[in-house]
């Protein structure tokens, strides 16, 4: 979701008349577009800038604006999150905060920070801010400046109602509202007409997705029903949002990738009620067995947080057991990380002392490891449509990255085919990670 803000970021100045420059050394306003979701984020913001004016004083040679000293502005949910304490940092050498619906702004929050006429006359101790959340703004009428590519990110809705008691989310984003579906087909087919072959449409709560009487499965059919798209992907969506409706369109449009990341959190109900996730483990597991009963094939993910508030030993060991029975293909894992302002930060205790917190981790990642693993291994002898996205790494230049359908990353090496294609491919070895293919074709 980022990167694609900072694409709409990158759009609003390019019609205000801003130059991008290749390299934050020669740039006069230097924008950080941060994320306040997990881990001390803060911490980082405040090196990068430290850094980008230790560098600018030292001089850099062949830059046009060396010993210059730039502005800088921070993006994102940490503006929103941590407005109080990066205003109040005297330390902090920043010139303005604008949170994730203020983007518009940014060519005036800059002017203004340059004070009458650009010449730099304002009180510069005062630093700039527009952290304002809207109900509204969707950015429908911004078209991002992305990079030429494969794969475009598409956010058709924004912000999220569902309050988890551990999330930042609602707070920094705010309430939830999605774009028109005409809106959201308009953009795909412009994306087609630039090259793209694959659009991800991204929400916080992606399958919560709903304008007038249309709901996220009539938008999947729309935009898959744009030529020249080849794949359609999604996320990241809610356990709570997937009616039969919405599966069987993945499992019949044959656009739409056979892949589904379904959150779990945590294996354990107490915990999730914590949480306040709204299913149980039982539902879980149910909805992970429908999916796969109606989607033959489908690769699933997930994601889990170790640690959160009271969790013991044994609500962790049932964690393990869902993934367990559930047999995910992967899974992003995560430290349960206390956020400012959020429930579980105002009324539970952050209890779980770091050290558990880890070896919880630590086990976690190795049963995933062992279960993906032997997911990817029973890919060997399979045939799999790759759509190339990427090229070479710092052992193999030729290498080629695809992706099958199921999201699983493919290498192949080198043959003469280019970015964008489609090619079907052998398995012939597999890691946790990735698959290794040869072309057929
Ligand atoms: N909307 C999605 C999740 C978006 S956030 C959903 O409801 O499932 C992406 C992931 O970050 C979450 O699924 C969660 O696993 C993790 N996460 C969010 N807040 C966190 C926190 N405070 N500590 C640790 N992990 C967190
Ligand atoms: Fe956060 Fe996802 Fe819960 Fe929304 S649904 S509060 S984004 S974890």
């Amino acid at each position: 979701m980022n990167s694609y803000d900072s694409e709409l970021v990158r759009s609003i100045l390019v019609k205000a008349k801003y130059a991008l420059v290749p390299s934050e050394d020669e740039a006069d306003v230097v924008l950080l577009n941060t994320c306040a979701i997990r881990e001390h984020a803060h911490q980082k913001v405040y090196n990068r800038v430290h850094e980008i004016h230790q560098k600018r004083r030292s001089g850099h040679k062949d830059t046009t604006s060396q010993g210059h000293k730039p502005l800088i502005g921070i993006l994102g949910c940490m503006a929103t999150n941590l407005r109080t304490e990066l205003l109040g940092n005297r330390r902090l050498d920043i010139d303005f905060i604008a949170g994730p619906d203020s983007y518009k702004r940014l060519p005036a929050l800059i002017r203004e920070c340059l004070g009458d006429e650009g010449r730099g006359t304002r009180d510069e101790r005062r630093k700039i801010f527009d952290v304002t959340l809207s109900e509204f703004e969707t950015y429908s009428d911004v078209y991002p400046r992305r990079e030429r590519g494969v794969n475009a990110w598409l956010a058709v809705m924004r912000g999220c109602n569902n309050f988890c008691t551990f999330c930042v989310v609602p707070y920094t984003r705010g309430r939830e509202r999605s774009r028109s579906v005409e809106n959201v087909v308009e953009e795909t087919r412009q994306l087609a007409a630039d090259g793209f072959k694959q659009v991800t449409l991204l929400g916080q709560n992606v399958n919560s997705y709903h304008c007038e009487d249309r709901d996220f499965a009539d938008l999947l059919e729309a935009v898959s029903g744009v030529e020249g798209i080849e794949r359609v992907r999604f996320t990241s969506p809610h356990p709570k949002d997937f009616p039969d409706k919405l599966l069987e369109v993945v499992a019949r449009n044959p656009k739409v990738c056979k892949h589904i990341h379904l959150p779990l959190q945590s294996g354990s109900n107490r915990i999730l009620g914590l949480m306040d996730r709204t299913y149980t483990r039982e539902e879980f597991t149910a909805l992970a067995d429908k999916i796969r009963r109606l989607i033959p094939g489908v690769a699933l993910s997930t994601d889990v947080i170790v640690g959160f508030c009271t969790e013991t030993d044994a609500e962790f060991e049932e964690t393990l057991a869902v993934l367990r029975a559930v047999n995910f293909d992967s899974a992003f894992t995560f430290k349960y990380s206390e956020r400012k302002g959020t429930i579980a930060g105002r009324k539970f205790k952050d209890d779980v002392p770091e050290a558990i917190k880890t070896e919880r981790i630590v086990r976690l990642n190795e049963l995933q490891k062992e279960i993906s693993l032997k997911k990817n291994r029973a890919h060997i002898g399979k045939t799999h449509e790759i759509l190339l996205e990427n090229k070479g790494s710092k052992h193999s230049p030729e290498v080629l990255y695809g992706r099958a359908d199921g999201n699983h990353l493919v290498t192949l090496d080198g043959g003469g085919w280019a970015l964008g294609e489609s090619v079907k491919v052998r398995v012939i070895d597999a890691s946790p990670n990735v698959l290794k293919g040869v072309a057929i074709s």
